[in-house]
């Protein structure tokens, strides 16, 4: 098929200048000495913009065209017709898309950036609210390009998890509140698990070394992939022999390390598991934002927050750790691990207010897309919101509405929901594992992950970006997405934590 090789000889070709971006952006994170950033961005942006060049291309548009009646000859879910449909959606979008806009969105969204940086800093919301401004408009004018959406949140959400609506959000996000919030008054109400021992001094080799061998353990290849130290944990994906992993260390915290270590191994994972033949095409990569945090907290939550998981590890903690956790014994660890506090924080937040965290996110994302917020009146409707939701007022702006960096970076609207997408799949994704394996949990305490990572490989990874997330979902478990086993999965942990009654 001629036409079809040209097209994946073309897109083979933008990924290696995507990917020379990505190993670019790595080292920025990881070794470049800090007065490198200036000429660090501008060979980052060149890169970018001749993939994005390169891929919109007319003679890209007309392949396509070309290869529409054979895409139809074939199976939807072939690896062929995937790569002809996604690679077409891909292309619309970009070609919706005028330059003009793109480098004004580009560059309003770098100096947003950098200005909410000091901004937050200096606790000076004033500061940046007219990058906001400008920000809330042109992800207005982003949506206007794609006229035939429901709701102006939808293309918006679109570019980061395909499939899914602004009004499907809105439904789960109430769902969410509905169970979740009764279930923190209950917790709140239980004398609070003794934690004091997880803030001695773990030093911060150690913690590395525990965090890798875990990590290994897991599943993670070393021969495709490393692990090195960056502001902010994160995963880069420059080949899918080609896996990266950095994290962060804090000698007074045993937790942080640890479980930002196995979130950045779920990234990785999936990556890995990817089919071959699928490499460097834009379906060989993970599906959306949303299905790739579904692997970062499934590692993370459900196995590494998980009784049976530290039945293995935690003696080996302790052999570590003597000093600090000798007398520590395994039930009070794992409340510890596992402890239940609203919080004005939406990283390092527990798993049952984590979501109540995004849920207040994207409402007022909605807000502000549909004018009933102004920017001007977000720290103060910030502030009201956690009120209500967690009983806690911010002391400031830094604490509030200024404290992480997504709606600094380009776009309101759609920054949110794969956190929570990611959460309800993981339990969708872990239940059905468990039903083909029941003896899953067992071997966990044994040390052994093998199981559930070759069901995850099979049924998820393996389809790199070829289904949206409700065909992935369909396919891998045979249900609609749902909230569903997520809510019953925090009812069923939390109520034993905390010995609740009902659950
Ligand atoms: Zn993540």
């Amino acid at each position: 098929m001629k036409h079809l090789d040209e097209l994946k000889a073309r897109l083979r070709e933008i990924h290696r200048l995507q990917s020379a971006a990505q190993l670019l952006g790595w080292d920025q994170r990881t070794y470049m000495p800090p007065c490198g950033a200036e000429a660090r961005a501008r060979q980052i942006a060149m890169l970018e913009r001749l993939a994005h060049e390169k891929f919109t291309d007319p003679a890209v548009g007309q392949l396509l065209e070309e290869l529409q009646g054979y895409e139809e000859s074939l199976p939807y879910d072939s690896d062929e017709a995937s790569l002809v449909r996604v690679t077409r959606r891909d292309y619309e979008r970009a070609a919706r898309i005028p330059a003009e806009f793109k480098t004004e969105y580009d560059e309003n969204a770098a100096t947003t950036y950098h200005v909410w940086t000091r901004a937050r800093a200096e606790d000076d919301f004033a500061a940046v609210e007219p990058y906001l401004e400008r920000t809330l408009d042109l992800s207005r004018k982003y949506a206007e390009f794609f006229p035939e959406a429901d709701h102006v949140i939808d293309p918006l959400v679109a570019m980061s998890d395909e499939g899914i609506t602004g009004a499907f959000l809105r439904d789960l996000f109430g769902e969410l509140r509905r169970h979740l919030e009764p279930l923190v008054e209950s917790i709140e109400e239980r004398q609070p698990p003794e934690r004091s021992f997880m803030g001695q001094r773990f030093p911060a080799e150690s913690q590395l070394g525990f965090g890798l061998q875990v990590a290994e353990r897991l599943g993670y290849d070393l021969a495709r992939g490393r692990q090195d130290l960056s502001d902010h944990p994160i995963t880069t994906m420059i080949a899918l022999d080609d896996v990266r992993i950095t994290t962060r260390v804090n000698e007074n915290d045993l937790t942080g390390a640890l479980f930002g270590t196995i979130h950045e191994t779920g990234h990785a994972l999936y990556t890995q598991n990817i089919r071959k033949e699928l490499e460097g095409l834009p379906i060989g990569r993970g599906a959306t934002a949303g299905v790739h945090e579904s692997q970062s907290r499934l590692w993370e939550n459900l196995v590494g927050r998980s009784r049976p998981f530290w039945e293995y590890w935690y003696p080996r903690l302790q052999a570590l750790f003597p000093e600090q956790l000798g007398d520590v014994a395994l039930d009070a660890f794992y409340r510890a691990l596992n402890v239940v506090e609203p919080g004005l924080y939406r990283v390092g937040a527990d798993e049952v207010t984590y979501s109540l965290h995004c849920a207040v996110r994207f409402e007022l994302e909605m807000d502000l897309l549909e004018g009933r917020v102004a920017v001007s009146d977000l720290p103060r409707v910030w502030r009201e919101r956690h009120v209500e939701t967690f009983g806690l007022a911010p002391a400031n702006d830094r604490e509030g509405v200024l404290q992480e960096m997504n709606w600094y970076c380009g776009r309101i609207g759609g920054m949110y929901q794969h956190f929570t997408l990611g959460n309800i799949m993981s339990a969708m994704w872990f239940e059905s594992a468990l039903e083909a394996h029941p003896e899953l949990e067992a071997e966990m305490a044994e040390g052994r992950f093998e199981t559930l990572l070759n069901w995850l490989a099979k049924n998820v990874h393996t389809h790199g970006r070829k289904f949206t997330i409700p065909e992935l979902v369909e396919r891998a478990v045979g249900k609609e997405v749902s909230a569903e086993p997520y809510i019953s999965y925090l009812k069923t942990k939390y109520s034993q934590l905390y010995g609740l009654s009902s659950a």
